[in-house]
C-alpha cells in the first residue's frame, strides 16, 4: 500500500490550499490501495467520503506539503476507523479474571493463549490455562508444551469429558489454586456451524467469562471480516485478536473489522514464538500500513530489553539526528538482545515487508556489519562525513571486507538518516499542533 500511495501523494506539489483535484486524485489511490489490501467495499467507501470531506478546502498548514497534509488526514481518519486508542483487557474487580478464547481453526487460539498468558505473567499475573479443545488430535498436549515453555499451569482433563464440564472445573481448580487470570482454550472448526456455537455459549454461560477475545487469521482477509461479525453475533465478544499479521503486509482486515463488527483489535499475533503478541495500537498501525514506519513500537521494545535510559538517549537522538555509528553499532549489540532482526527492520520507518523479503535479512550479514564499524575510529563513526576513499580502503581491510562492503554501509547509513529526519520534522510539526505526544 504505502509506495505507490507514496508516489502519487509526492506529486501534489501545489501548495496553498487543497483543491478538490489535489484531494480526488490522491483519494483515488488511496481507494484502489485499500481495495487492493483487501478492506471492506463499505468501509472504503464510507472512509474516502470522509477524508474527501474533511481534506477539499483546507489550508495547508505552514510547515506541511500538500502531500503531508493529506497524509495526515488519511492517518487520522485510519486511525479512527480502527478505534482510536488501544483497548485493554476487562479485568475482574475480584479476581480470577476469566478470558474465554475462541475462533475458527488454525486461527491461532492455542498459540495466543499461551501469548496471553506469558504476557500478563511478565506484568505479574498468576495465570491458568484450561483445556477446552477435546477434538483436535493433541490440543491438550500443544497447550501443555506452550504452558511447559512458558511455565505456566495447565488445566486438562483428557478429551472424554465434555469442554462445558472442563471450563467449570478449570476455573474452579484456578481459584483453589491462587490463579488471578484464566485463560480458557476452545475448540474451533473450519467453518462456522450451529454445534460450535452452541457448545461456546454454553462455556459462556457457565463460567461467564469477563473477556471473550475472538481470534481470527488477518491473512484470511475479508473473510476473517465476516468471520469475527458471525461470532460476534452469537457471542458478542469484547474484542479480537488478530493474528498472522507478520504474514500479511495488506493489512485490510485490521482496517475492516472494527467498522464492521464495532469490537475493538486488542491485540496482535506479530510470530509464531510465544513472545510475539503486541497490543494493538490503532494509531501505530494506520503509519505503518502508510508506509510511515512504526518508530514507537521499536523504541518500546528496545525500552524491554535494555535499560530505560539507554532507549530515551536513543530516542532523543533519533529525534535530533545525531544518530552515528556508535548509536549504531551500540545498536546491534543490543539488537541481538531483542530478538529476530526481521521484526525489529520492520519497523523502521519506510521499510514495508515487500522491502524486507527482498533484502533477505541474513544475520551474517550484521557480522560483517558490526566488524566494519568496529574498523572505524572513533572519529569516524562519530562523523561518517569523514570517510573518504583511503579510508574505505583501510576500513574494509581491517574487517577482512571489501570495498563495496563499506560504500554500501555508509550508504544505507546515510538514507536511515535520512528517513529519520523525514519521521522527526513531520513529527516535530504534527507536535506544535498538538497532534501527538
Ligand atoms: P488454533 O487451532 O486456533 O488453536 O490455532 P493454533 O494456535 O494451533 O495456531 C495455528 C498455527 O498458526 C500454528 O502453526 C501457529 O504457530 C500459527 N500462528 C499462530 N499465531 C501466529 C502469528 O501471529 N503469526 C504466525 N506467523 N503464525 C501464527
Ligand atoms: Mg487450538
Amino acid at each position: 500500500l504505502a509506495s505507490k500511495l507514496q508516489d502519487t501523494l509526492d506529486k501534489l506539489k501545489s501548495k496553498g490550499r487543497l483543491t478538490e483535484k489535489d484531494v480526488d486524485t490522491a483519494m483515488r489511490e488511496v481507494k484502489m490501495a485499500l481495495l487492493e489490501a483487501d478492506v471492506n467495499f463499505r468501509v472504503v467507501k464510507d472512509f474516502i467520503k470522509k477524508v474527501k470531506e474533511r481534506a477539499i478546502g483546507q489550508d495547508v498548514m505552514g510547515s506541511l506539503t500538500p502531500a503531508q497534509q493529506v497524509i495526515k488526514i488519511v492517518n487520522e481518519e485510519l486511525t479512527e476507523l480502527m478505534g482510536k486508542e488501544e483497548s485493554k483487557i476487562n479485568f475482574a474487580s475480584s479476581p480470577p479474571t476469566v478470558i474465554m478464547m475462541c475462533g475458527l481453526q488454525g486461527a491461532g487460539k492455542t498459540t495466543t493463549s499461551g501469548k496471553l498468558g506469558g504476557l500478563f505473567k511478565k506484568k505479574g499475573k498468576r495465570p491458568l490455562l484450561v483445556a477446552c479443545d477435546v477434538y483436535r488430535p493433541a490440543a491438550i498436549k500443544q497447550l501443555e508444551v506452550v504452558g511447559e515453555k512458558l511455565d505456566i499451569p495447565v488445566f486438562s482433563m483428557g478429551d472424554k469429558v465434555d469442554p462445558v464440564n472442563i471450563a467449570k472445573a478449570g476455573v474452579e481448580h484456578g481459584k483453589k489454586n491462587g490463579n488471578d487470570l484464566i485463560i480458557i482454550d476452545t475448540a474451533g472448526r473450519l467453518h462456522i456451524d450451529d454445534e460450535l456455537m452452541d457448545e461456546l455459549g454454553n462455556i459462556k454461560s457457565e463460567v461467564q467469562p469477563q473477556e471473550i477475545l475472538l481470534v481470527v487469521d488477518s491473512m484470511t482477509g475479508q473473510d476473517a471480516v465476516s468471520v469475527a461479525e458471525t461470532f460476534d453475533e452469537k457471542l458478542d465478544v469484547n474484542g479480537v485478536v488478530l493474528t498472522k499479521l507478520d504474514g500479511d503486509a495488506r493489512g485490510g482486515a485490521a482496517l475492516s473489522i472494527k467498522a464492521v463488527t464495532g469490537k475493538p483489535i486488542k491485540f496482535i499475533g506479530m510470530g509464531e514464538k510465544l513472545d510475539q503478541l503486541e497490543v494493538f495500537y490503532p494509531e501505530r498501525m494506520s503509519s505503518r500500513i502508510l508506509g510511515m514506519g512504526d518508530v514507537l513500537s521499536l523504541i518500546e521494545k528496545a525500552q524491554e530489553t535494555f535499560d530505560a535510559d539507554k532507549a530515551k538517549e536513543l530516542e532523543q537522538k533519533i529525534k535530533s539526528q545525531e544518530f552515528d555509528f556508535e548509536d549504531f553499532l551500540g545498536q546491534l549489540q543490543q539488537m541481538k538482545n531483542m530478538g529476530p532482526l526481521t521484526d525489529l527492520l520492520g519497523m523502521i520507518p519506510g521499510m514495508n515487508s515487500k522491502q524486507m523479503k527482498n533484502l533477505n535479512v541474513d544475520e551474517r550479514e550484521f557480522v560483517k556489519i558490526e566488524a566494519i564499524i568496529q574498523s572505524m575510529t572513533r572519529k569516524e563513526r562519530q562523523n561518517p562525513d569523514l570517510i573518504d576513499g583511503s579510508r574505505r580502503k583501510r576500513i574494509a581491510k581491517g574487517s577482512g571486507s571489501n570495498i563495496q562492503d563499506v560504500n554500501k554501509l555508509l550508504k544505507q547509513f546515510k538514507e536511515t538518516k535520512k528517513m529519520m529526519k523525514k519521521f522527526g520534522d513531520l513529527e516535530k510539526t504534527m507536535k506544535k499542533k498538538g497532534k501527538l505526544g
